[in-house]
């Protein structure tokens, strides 16, 4: 399956002809090839957009909602090859890639679509004169994405950024461009005008020819933290508008009066999810020490009982990890935590399902008795591996959450709803859930704080972000 760049509604080669190959998580075997992108399919991609900003920005909001309308519906028309593409791509169960993925890639574009019909203009009212604020785009946007939520990343930024009358171009991770080229074919049936969805793939010198680019008024960049403090760098120089969401080591906080069934069945999910490579999943288990023999008893039992296998399986629960190199990464931590002193309660070895023995498979992984501020308990691994570490007090719980760099998400279970708002208004966090975990409300901001990133997006604070508010003051007589 060879991908192409979309740049002025068309499927281009990369101008050098330089291509790379695209591997699959599960199997290790060749699946198709990408182009490796560089400064001049950057700067085609980039111009194609300015020339569509013109007739794009002058829609109505209206027009541009029902645009978002056709993609949403034609997007849902091949909903099971987004999930099939998308679990090919990333190695993620089949069921996930539905449940998740491509549900709420559809569910972006028919949000969006909502909020942006909608829009009303503030108007705020003096004796003498009447203000009123217009949201004007910002211009060409750059969008980047990560491997982990390919499609489910991608929609979550192209749908407000045109939405609101923005030209983008993107650039998705190298290692998952399939459902990314499936939405540039949907936004080619559906007859968007051209250049108002550009993409060119490749790596990350293609990501920072992107973000430095001088005609790019905007980013909004999900990856890693460094990748991030790079973007950040090239984007300042010309002042551009940047949104950052960035990695995490988020903490699950399991109080002693917690339900234990769902709290187990939840921290499970919050920590496994995605082979644990999701930026919000709960990769340091704190609990109560009241309780920490028979919470810990349990959650191996459940960790063990995951089905392992085959991607494409409907019965999978746990699939591969994206590549060879972060396999590599996630085995050094492995060893680590041992050095640190820690004990390995299961995994901690790959788990290898018959006939994939060239993908990248590793057993989900619990590590108990590490310091708080070891390496493996405050660093993000981004893989199917757990700390689990005991406090006494809520005291103690919110300072151990709070003892890392990061500051994304987290998740309390607890009885006692009022315990569980205080001890989350201490978190220094951007998102947290009690006795919940990953349970989205897209008008909800998302968005970290510390080294997870800067700025918010979703709901109202997505249509923020992709916009310049002018305030337009008319005087009264
Ligand atoms: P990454 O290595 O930082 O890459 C993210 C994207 O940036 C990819 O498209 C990458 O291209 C591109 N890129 C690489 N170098 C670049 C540069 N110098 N300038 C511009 N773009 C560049 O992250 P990843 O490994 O794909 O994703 C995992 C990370 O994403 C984790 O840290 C996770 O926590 C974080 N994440 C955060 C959120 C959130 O909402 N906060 C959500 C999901 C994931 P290539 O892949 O082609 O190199």
């Amino acid at each position: 399956m060879r991908v192409l760049n979309y740049i002025r509604g068309e499927f281009v080669d990369p101008k050098s002809d330089f291509w790379m190959d695209n591997f699959s998580p599960s199997s290790g075997e060749v699946i198709g090839s990408i182009p490796l992108s560089g400064e001049g399919d950057v700067d085609n991609a980039v111009m194609a957009a300015v020339e569509a900003l013109p007739y794009w920005s002058s829609l109505r909001p209206l027009e541009r909602a029902e645009w978002l309308e056709r993609i949403a519906d034609c997007l849902e028309s091949k909903f099971e090859e987004i999930a099939r593409l998308e679990s090919l791509d990333t190695g993620k169960p089949i069921s996930l890639s539905r449940s998740v993925d491509a549900k709420r890639s559809v569910s972006n574009f028919r949000f969006f679509s909502g909020m942006i019909r909608d829009l009303e203009e503030e108007v705020f009212e003096m004796e003498d004169a009447t203000n009123i604020v217009k949201l004007k785009p910002v211009g060409v946007g750059a969008l980047i994405t990560p491997w982990n939520l390919p499609l489910y990343l991608l929609s979550w930024k192209v749908a407000p950024a045109i939405g609101m009358g923005n030209t983008v171009v993107c650039k998705p991770s190298e290692l998952t461009p399939l459902t990314a080229d499936l939405l540039m074919k949907v936004i080619e049936e559906v007859g968007l005008p051209r250049g108002v969805v550009n993409l060119v793939h490749g790596d990350g010198m293609a990501g920072s020819s992107l973000t430095s680019h001088p005609l790019v008024d905007l980013v909004s960049f999900t990856g890693g933290t460094e990748t991030g403090s790079k973007v950040a760098l090239s984007a300042s120089p010309k002042f551009k508008k940047l949104s950052l969401e960035l990695g995490g080591k988020n903490a699950s906080i399991v109080f002693s009066d917690c339900d234990m069934e769902k709290t187990v069945e939840g921290v499970t999910r919050s920590a496994f999810l995605n082979q644990g490579q999701v930026c919000l999943c709960g990769s340091r288990i704190l609990v109560e020490e009241s309780i920490y023999d028979d919470f810990v008893e349990l959650f191996v039992d459940s960790v063990e009982s995951m089905v392992i296998g085959d991607p494409m399986d409907d019965s999978t629960e746990l699939g591969a990890l994206i590549s060879k190199e972060h396999l590599k990464k996630v085995e050094y931590y492995i060893s680590l935590a041992k050095e640190e002193g820690g004990q390995i309660l299961t995994g901690g070895t790959p788990c290898v399902p018959k006939g994939l023995s060239n993908g990248n498979w590793m057993a989900p992984t619990v590590i108990a008795g590490l310091d708080h501020n070891s390496r493996c308990s405050t660093e993000e691994i981004f893989g199917p591996v757990v700390t689990i570490h005991r406090f006494k007090s809520e005291d103690q719980a919110i300072k151990i959450a709070n003892n890392t760099r990061y500051g994304l998400a987290g998740s309390i279970w607890t009885g006692d709803l009022e315990k569980g708002e205080r001890v989350a208004s201490m978190i220094h966090t951007g998102m947290i859930w009690v006795n919940t975990w990953l349970h989205r409300d897209l008008r909800a901001p998302f968005g970290g704080v510390k080294d997870s990133g800067v700025g918010r997006e979703g709901g109202r604070w997505s249509l923020g972000f992709f916009s310049e508010p002018l305030n337009v003051c008319l005087k009264n007589d």
